[in-house]
């Protein structure tokens, strides 16, 4: 099976509908979670370029049956974009494989 090119999402709200409406095998193929994918820089705002500030936040994936809690997030100062830690867009993917074997039972 091809695998699809993973996304970035703009915030926590479009990465949960995301995964809502998405097979997450299709994201399980190795090659495509390389670090390459990841490369940006952590704290930094991809839209202006500004230090983003660290904090906690809560997702929800299947319409808030599944809540993952004090997920690190990055929001901007300047411009009020988000993104989540690298660290935690590494985990996305294995997190959603545990949500759709979850589903299944
Ligand atoms: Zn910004």
């Amino acid at each position: 099976m091809m695998s699809k090119e993973m996304p970035v999402f703009k915030n926590d709200k479009k990465a949960a509908k995301f995964w809502d409406r998405t097979d997450a095998t299709e994201y399980m193929n190795k090659g495509k979670l390389e670090e390459s994918i990841w490369k940006e820089v952590e704290d930094r705002c991809d839209n202006c370029g500004s230090k983003m500030k660290k904090k906690l936040d809560d997702i929800e994936f299947h319409n808030n049956q599944v809540t993952i809690h004090k997920v690190v997030k990055y929001r901007c100062p300047h411009c009020g974009k988000e993104k989540f830690s690298t660290k935690f867009k590494k985990e996305i993917p294995l997190i959603a494989k545990d949500l759709v074997e979850m589903a299944l039972k």
